[in-house]
């Protein structure tokens, strides 16, 4: 994968765009391929579910791997180039050196998934370092994540230019992610109290309220109707520093992560430059 990606490099072919997955490819996936196909980059994916990500009780056995849906998905949308290594491949030297984050990475998912940032980091920067892409594209569906690969960027030097893209939501506002099929038809009903209780945020910030706590009181009421649904975190923070703020505007991310029957959930609303609330 690394000579091919440095043969089309030498031979001028277009900037390399890429995006990184876990597979079972949904349209939140394919929205970021479409960003680097509308942007006339060289479309590199790849699919790894990565097992350094995964706590020991977490889902890496069961994660979904619908690999030949997942490469039609690809060849659909224009991808030129799938990277699909094995556990094996990638980890063939042993995972002994990693890429550690010390402050963002403990803060909200962090905190109920020690290591799991540092496994994310850790594969990222090996996908960098193999594909060499000039741009590489990632959802903030996965904010503190994205954030995080921000951080590494800038401290490691990486030569590659980050975009980070909306999220994309079910019709109904439930945010897509291939775990989303874990639940079961009621828990996918209880789903939307994640929505709803961002939705509510928005419409408190849009009527005026500044206060943090106010929209965490809201949020986490909207959450408790739910019987199925119990608070990871509900937080609201400055996007850059992922420290909590008390007063709302340009910049605060608004995080959850709530888990409905086995199921953990993660979704976010951040306040754009320009005051609206994007969810
Ligand atoms: P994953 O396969 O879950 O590791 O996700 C791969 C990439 O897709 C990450 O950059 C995610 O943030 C992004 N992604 C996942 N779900 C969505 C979504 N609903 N909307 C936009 N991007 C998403």
């Amino acid at each position: 994968m690394q000579e091919l990606m440095a043969r089309h490099r030498a031979r001028g072919g277009a900037r390399i765009g890429f995006v990184p997955t876990m597979g079972c490819l949904h349209a939140g996936h394919l929205s970021l391929i479409r960003e680097v196909v509308q942007r006339g980059l060289f479309p590199v994916v790849s699919i790894f579910v990565n097992p350094l990500q995964f706590g020991p009780s977490e889902d890496f056995g069961r994660y979904p791997r619908p690999f030949d849906q997942d490469r039609r998905l690809c060849e659909e949308t224009g991808v030129a180039c799938l990277f699909a290594p094995s556990p094996d491949e990638m980890y063939a030297a042993g995972p002994s050196v990693y890429v550690d984050e010390g402050d963002l990475s403990l803060r909200l998912c962090g905190a109920s998934r020690p290591g799991h940032f540092r496994g994310v980091l850790t594969v990222v920067a090996k996908l960098f370092n193999i594909v060499q892409p000039h741009v590489a594209v990632f959802g903030r569906k996965d904010a503190q994540q994205a954030r995080l690969i921000e951080v590494m960027v800038e401290s490691l030097n990486i030569p590659v230019e980050l975009v980070v893209a909306p999220i994309v939501r079910e019709a109904d506002g439930l945010a897509m992610s291939s775990r989303n099929r874990y639940l079961s038809a009621e828990e996918r009903r209880e789903a939307l109290c994640v929505y709803a209780a961002l939705s509510e945020a928005a419409s408190l910030y849009r009527a005026g309220e500044r206060a943090a706590s106010r929209a965490i009181e809201s949020m986490a009421s909207r959450i408790g109707d739910s019987p199925r649904a119990s608070v990871d975190y509900i937080a609201v923070v400055d996007y850059r520093s992922l420290c909590p703020v008390e007063v709302v505007g340009p910049g605060t991310l608004y995080a959850l992560a709530v888990r409905i029957g086995g199921t953990r959930l993660i979704d976010n609303m951040l306040i754009r430059p320009d005051g609206e609330p994007a969810l």
